[in-house]
């Protein structure tokens, strides 16, 4: 069984007759949504599809936590524009936007960056914005409410605190961080509140500003993340969120405002999952700083759509597991293709069945697709040439998907960034200060290999193999013998063509490309 229907099943049987499910989650727009925040979106959306697939009517809410505050400017800020430092504490949405793209504020930028990526991955989402939600004046019920129980909400904290209560602590704790009017800033403290008119009076620390608001309309407060979290799992009758490891410990975030829900709100949390962290592996030091900084967006230059679905869907949401920028690309490629392939034919198991059922976008239609490994081996072969690609896998055979344009677009993208030492070069004349290191022997077995290429037609990759085999093998060795001198030639032929001790596939390279292009650097 998948994890997200054993999640499914587990959210059904707590609460059988429910009308419609609520999956949440939410990220706070503080900079550039990194890859490594994306389980926080994919655990929920798969688990939401899970109980769709078993009948049930679902939201999958997605909450901008746009009315957070600046904590630090993110290195791509500061890299645009100088100064930012002084927004730090203001809520995302008041901070003018530092990149000339039109989005009307700071957070906002950030939230189309990534609101692009999902629906390039197909994830439809409906997406709930705090900072519209707040200055709307939605919660000021809720936050009215939060004050009256405010040493109430003191105890639940400070039960999960090593350190002692204290009565004047207690007394002058307030849930709320109130944005100033006069700089926007949550360097304010309350001195006053009164339950019975609703007035607030607070001093900014910032601008020196000392106010007197009314909760009931001035709606730039916001309740304490401990209790903003539980107020939103009781107002939108939340069944589902995941949420990191660091909030899931014994006494963590989320032992701490299930007892406020269930103690202030007079509700119950949500079905919950930790998951697991997204590290990076495999990035040279060349591009370990982008590394740091990969975004969805960044991904899906390598990766399509279905392949990051069916990564984040593959591996149980506890375990952590790295993003690899090397081969394991390719190999992700090849078992989602064999994946795909086992799911089209019906010869899938069960949970093959419901990883593709997960992974695959609505509306779209899937067939066995060119694989990405032959399309990264050709490209470099054709020096990126499109439609010489297109006739290379032709001449192998091989069907163009209309899915290949875009792994070729990903895998143009892949070898050029991550694996240039992969893109080989035919030498331009022949490499006689190599050739003339040879022996009358070895000259003896490329002149063949020659010969067989120019008089052959239609080069077909298995008969250049055998070619090559019946020329270099020795019958009088043994099998690991005869490697050896198979590794030898190959490395030669090697030198011939590319001036390297390596190249590409050969077999695949005399029978993609064109042979004009390299037939004469063989005539030594
Ligand atoms: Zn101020």
């Amino acid at each position: 069984m998948h994890w997200s229907e054993r999640i499914a099943d587990k959210i059904i049987a707590k609460n059988p007759n429910k009308e419609v499910y609520v999956c949440a989650s939410g990220v706070s727009p503080s900079g550039s949504v990194h890859i490594g925040n994306f389980r926080e979106i994919a655990i929920p959306y798969f688990v939401a599809k899970a109980l769709k697939m078993k009948g049930k009517k679902v939201r999958f809410i997605f909450s901008w936590d746009d009315f957070d505050r600046l904590r630090k400017v993110p290195v791509n800020v500061s890299q645009v524009v100088d100064g930012y430092e002084k927004y730090v504490g203001c809520p995302y949405t008041m901070i003018p936007n530092p990149f000339d793209d039109g989005a009307e504020s700071y957070g906002r930028h950030f939230e189309i960056e990534f609101e692009k990526s999902l629906a390039e991955l197909g994830i439809d989402v409906e997406y709930i914005y705090q900072s519209k939600e707040y200055l709307s004046g939605r919660y000021a019920d809720k936050v009215t409410y939060a004050l009256e129980r405010r040493k109430e909400i003191y105890d639940i904290l400070m039960s999960f605190k090593s350190q002692e209560a204290s009565d004047e602590e207690r007394e002058n704790y307030y849930p709320v961080a109130v944005y100033c009017s006069g700089c926007n800033k949550d360097s304010t403290k309350v001195i006053k509140y009164d339950e019975k008119t609703h007035n607030l009076t607070y001093v900014c620390k910032a601008c020196g500003k000392e106010e007197t608001v009314n909760v009931l309309e001035y709606f730039k407060i916001k309740l304490a993340w401990k209790v903003d979290w539980p107020m939103r799992w009781k107002e939108e009758g939340v069944d589902f969120e995941a949420g990191g490891i660091d909030h899931s410990t014994p006494g963590g975030s989320y032992d701490v405002c299930s007892r406020v829900v269930r103690e202030i709100f007079n509700g119950e949390p949500p079905t919950y999952q930790a998951y697991g962290w997204l590290g990076f592996a495999g990035v040279s030091s060349m591009h370990s700083s982008s590394g740091i900084n990969i975004t969805p967006a960044g991904v899906l230059k390598f990766y399509t759509p279905e392949v990051i679905r069916w990564l984040f869907a593959k591996y149980e949401p506890e375990d952590a597991y790295n993003f690899y920028f090397d081969d394991t690309i390719i190999r992700h490629y090849s078992e989602y293709d064999r994946g795909l392939h086992a799911y089209l034919s019906g010869e899938a198991d069960g949970f093959t069945k419901s990883l593709f059922d997960l992974c695959l976008i609505e509306g779209k239609t899937y067939e066995d697709e060119t694989s990405f490994n032959t399309i990264a081996s050709l490209a470099p072969i054709v020096d990126f040439n499109h439609d010489s690609l297109v006739k290379a896998i032709a001449k192998l055979d091989l069907p163009w998907t209309k899915e290949a344009d875009l792994r070729f677009e990903k895998a143009t993208y892949f070898l050029k960034t991550y694996q240039p030492e992969k893109i080989f070069n035919l030498l331009t004349e022949v490499n006689h200060d190599y050739a003339n290191t040879l022996s009358s022997e070895e000259k003896a077995v490329v002149k063949k290999l020659y010969d067989y290429l120019n008089n052959t037609e239609v080069i077909k990759d298995k008969e250049v193999q055998q070619f090559i085999y019946d020329a270099v093998n020795n019958p009088n060795l043994t099998k690991k013998e005869n490697i050896a001198v198979q590794q030898k030639y190959f490395k030669i032929f090697y030198n011939l063509l590319f001036g390297k001790d390596s190249g590409p596939r050969l077999y695949m390279f005399f029978a993609a490309s064109d042979k004009s292009k390299y037939i004469n650097l063989l005539n030594i």
